[in-house]
């Protein structure tokens, strides 16, 4: 169990990030848990057998350091969590809370700018199994009630979008949600439990895709689902009977990371604004899509409910040769070009929404690229982005 903090040390989420799931007596006095390798655990007696008498019953179940995890992550999101599954991946963290809620026959709202493999899960495998998934503009707040049908089981948020960084107003979203009886669940890996406080804006289960800042230096897969104590049954059951289980190392892994989420966001954030504005000056770029600038249509919303922004960010640059982009993105050296984020480097991608939307038109004016801001020295990126302008600018 995590270690209680006590009703006269309400600790900032800071000293949670340190002190939470940490039980040194357990662990000889070493800080961290050691890595568990497991499967069967052995009981001392037969009673003890025939009575599943023991503290942990199989490793699929969990052990010392999944435990350490789940009650530092469950710290984290504060006092409304009621529990925490941890899975192999990020998407398998989606699938498996929309699993938990949903039923065959049940109907689904689902945000249009949702991460893309959320969606294409909605469109097979729920499909599939008799679940039909209704795709809304993320703009819609309360609004979103003459959206409901009957049989609407559940609504799934994502703000900012992915790729494209639209605000929603989860609150307005959640309150009529309850009204219908049905669960909010959100994908809050952009954010992270540190800047946007699920339970307390409404949401019954809230993902993080590990895999990015929780994690923090590109070397694990890995996802999370929290859950109020109206979702934690249901999760939990889901959860449990299919089998599911994240690997020890990487869950180390993911305690580690946790340790220092602070501190790296801190300076993803700081950074991304910078090059942000920096960004937003640049007479090539057309617009910049992150919801910390004062200039960004959903920036009331984000200063309203979220405390800080992390490091991912897009851009659309003014109508240019397909040539031009490659070059721009080309002549790079310290962004690479590669899918995922939240790790310590620097990244960017090429992208386009139009190609799977279905309730709102994507057509920002030019081409969009999507940057996640790295912990390397800000100057030594906006020269890198300035040869990539340069670049650019040449092959016009
Ligand atoms: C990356 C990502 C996921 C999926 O995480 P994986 O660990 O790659 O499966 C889910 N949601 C968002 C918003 C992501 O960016």
């Amino acid at each position: 169990m995590a270690k209680k903090t006590g009703p006269h040390l309400p600790l900032k989420p800071a000293t949670r990030l340190v002190t939470g799931g940490r039980d040194s007596q357990s662990n000889h006095g070493f800080v961290n848990p050691p890595v568990y390798h497991a499967s069967t655990v052995l009981y001392p007696t037969a009673e003890d057998q025939v009575a599943h008498r023991s503290r942990y019953q199989y490793g699929r179940r969990g052990t010392p350091t999944s435990e350490a995890l789940e009650n530092a992550i469950a710290d984290l999101e504060g006092q409304s969590c009621a529990g925490v599954a941890l899975l192999p991946s990020g998407l398998a963290a989606v699938s498996t809370a929309l699993l938990a809620v949903i039923s065959a026959g049940d109907h689904i709202l689902v945000s249009d700018s949702v991460y893309r493999p959320t969606r294409t899960f909605c469109d097979s495998v729920l499909k599939r199994l008799g679940v039909e998934t209704s795709y809304y503009d993320p703009l819609l707040g309360a609004d979103i009630a003459k959206l409901f049908k009957p049989n609407t089981r559940a609504v799934f948020v994502e703000a900012p979008g992915s790729q494209s960084f639209e605000m929603q107003d989860i609150p307005a979203i959640a309150e009529v949600t309850h009204a219908k009886n049905a669960l909010v669940l959100m994908d809050n890996t952009w954010a992270t439990p540190l800047y946007f406080r699920a339970f307390d804006k409404g949401v019954d289960l809230s993902i993080q895709a590990g895999t990015k800042y929780i994690g923090g230096h590109s070397d694990i897969m890995f996802g999370t689902v929290s859950a109020n104590a109206a979702a934690w049954p249901q999760l939990k059951a889901t959860f449990g009977n299919m089998g599911l289980c994240a690997g020890p190392d990487d869950i180390y892994l993911a305690l580690r990371g946790l340790r220092t989420l602070g501190v790296r966001l801190a300076r993803h954030q700081e950074s991304a604004l910078h090059i942000a504005r920096w960004l937003g000056k640049r007479p090539e770029v057309l617009r910049v899509l992150h919801p910390g600038l004062e200039s960004d249509p959903g920036h009331a919303i984000w200063r309203r409910d979220f405390s800080g922004a992390s490091g991912l960010f897009s851009i659309v640059l003014k109508p240019a040769p397909e040539r031009a982009v490659y070059a721009f993105m080309n002549a790079l050296t310290l962004f690479g070009m590669g899918f995922s984020w939240g790790g310590f480097e620097s990244l960017v991608i090429l992208f386009d929404c139009a190609e799977y939307r279905t309730a709102t038109k994507w057509s920002p004016g030019g081409a969009t690229l999507r940057f996640h801001i790295g912990l390397e020295d800000v100057g030594d990126l906006i020269t890198d982005l300035e040869t990539g302008f340069a670049a650019l600018n040449s092959a016009t």
